[in-house]
């Protein structure tokens, strides 16, 4: 029997696909990477997963699993062909218990409408990317995805507590439990969060769950030099203040979110920094005296407090739209993701951005820098013409000194996007000497290599 007719018999004709225009819509994510698979398969429960892997290991065919392919890093893209397991119809909140904070979901629920549900009952799930609208739980777990807030609450892999996975053989397991805390042995749950889907397919996922902030501010910092914010958010944290948020936008950052939205009408100056400060309404009244003392100490021309929460709120819109309003930096020249994400000590941040402009000044690359500094992490994105080989060499070779200088600075080349198929050289650079034991742990768990092949490793 051919495969399309065995995965048919087990989901159904509507569920299961071989044609090409399927296929193609499942060729790419958010990065420009490309690969066609054979087959694309929609599970809705763990029992279907388990028989689609041990169908593709009793065949050796690769397996790819996929949320909303918003990633960067080429992720869920199918390098080998194969079967693409579309998760996203696997999207119940199973479970929601405050008293013991955590919820239980499958992996297709979007990060947002969880969020949305978990905000009924006064709690959230804290890791918080700017993609909230479109992204899975499940793709958020396969990239170890964070964002603005996990300065103050951390990354995907510390709200996880425990996952259902189904292993390459089709043999389904559980990982830790439904309590905060949990010392079972070796911590397969956090290894399985960031492997890019290269161990198994998540079903299910126990997460933690906290309650929201009674009150919250929002501090804007205006500066002059953009190095000065590495002085204002150390400052920060000598005052004894962990903000909830910390970011960065640059000068042409600032203007292209003016052209994009200038309802906002943010000043034009060469760095600005916006912070949110959360917990009880006197503990931020403190904070936002704190921020607003540290960053004028080094030396912002100007900080104040939102007054409004409309304010507040256009701000972080603002930040929020840097996605999509960077494309208007040139839109002739909409480039790839190329030397995006990187983070260094939060004391070489300074230098880091020194050596940003030096690169783009080298190159002759027009580039922007923002992201979320409070963890040392920055995006740098390129306006890049991909049809002139030429220009996408030179901003290739600029990616790479970007990211050369992120680890002699001793910070990392993947702060928060995964390692996918696009980063494949430098999670090798950067975890030298463990990377042989990491490719002995991925032969364990997928000795015969169908898991999401070419990911993390190449395929030898
Ligand atoms: C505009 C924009 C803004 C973004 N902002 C942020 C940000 O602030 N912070 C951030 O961290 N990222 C950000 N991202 C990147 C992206 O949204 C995240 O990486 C997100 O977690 C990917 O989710 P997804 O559902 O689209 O996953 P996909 O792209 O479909 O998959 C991502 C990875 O997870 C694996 N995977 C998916 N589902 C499963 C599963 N059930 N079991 C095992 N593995 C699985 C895939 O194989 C792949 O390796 C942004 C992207 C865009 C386009």
């Amino acid at each position: 029997m051919a495969i399309i007719d065995d995965l048919i018999q087990i989901v159904g004709p509507e569920r299961a696909s071989d044609d090409k225009t399927v296929r193609y819509a499942y060729s790419r994510d958010s990065s420009f990477i490309t690969g066609l698979p054979d087959y694309v398969v929609r599970p809705v429960s763990t029992e279907e997963v388990a028989k689609i892997v041990s169908l593709a290991s009793q065949h050796r065919i690769p397996i790819v699993p996929r949320g909303n392919g918003s990633g960067m890093e080429g992720g869920c893209v199918p390098l080998h062909g194969g079967i693409v397991l579309d998760m996203h119809n696997m999207d119940k909140i199973l479970e929601v218990d405050t008293g013991s904070l955590y919820a239980v979901v499958e992996p297709g629920v979007i990060h947002a409408h969880l969020n949305a549900r978990l905000g009924e009952q006064g709690f959230f799930f804290a890791p918080d990317p700017a993609s909230t609208d479109f992204c899975t739980i499940g793709g958020m777990i396969g990239t170890n995805a964070s964002g603005m807030t996990c300065l103050k609450y951390g990354d995907t892999r510390k709200s996880v507590l425990g996952l259902e996975v189904v292993l390459p053989d089709g043999t389904v397991i559980n990982t830790g439990a439904k309590t905060v805390k949990s010392d079972c042995g070796y911590n397969l749950t956090a290894l399985i969060v960031g492997a890019d889907g290269t161990l198994g397919v998540v079903t299910k996922a126990i997460l933690k769950i906290i309650p929201r902030p009674r009150a919250r501010a929002t501090v804007t910092a205006y500066f002059d030099e953009v190095e000065k914010i590495e002085e204002a958010v150390a400052s920060i944290f000598a005052n004894g203040i962990i903000p909830a948020a910390c970011e960065l936008l640059d000068r042409p950052v600032i203007r292209i979110i003016n052209r994009y939205k200038p309802e906002i009408a943010l000043p034009d100056v060469d760095a600005i920094l916006i912070f949110n400060l959360e917990g009880s309404a006197a503990a931020v009244e403190e904070e936002v005296d704190g921020v607003v003392s540290s960053c004028k100490k080094a030396g912002a021309i100007e900080v104040k407090a939102a007054a409004t929460k409309e304010e507040a709120d256009a701000l972080w819109e603002g930040r929020r739209s840097v996605g999509s309003a960077i494309y208007r930096l040139d839109p002739q020249k909409a480039g790839p993701n190329i030397g995006g994400d990187y983070g260094v000590p939060i004391r070489r941040l300074a230098e880091m951005l020194r050596e940003v402009r030096r690169i783009a000044e080298e190159s002759g690359i027009t580039m922007v820098a923002f992201g979320h500094v409070g963890d040392g992490n920055l995006h740098t994105h390129m306006a890049v013409n991909v049809l002139d080989e030429e220009e996408l060499a030179r901003a290739e070779k600029a990616g790479d000194a970007i990211y050369e200088a992120a680890l002699k600075l001793g910070g990392t080349t993947t702060p928060e996007h995964g390692i996918g198929a696009a980063k494949i050289r430098w999670v090798r650079e950067e975890s030298k000497s463990a990377y042989p034991l990491m490719r002995a742990i991925k032969k364990v768990f997928d000795p015969q290599n169908i898991m999401n092949p070419g990911k993390i490793f190449e395929i030898s």
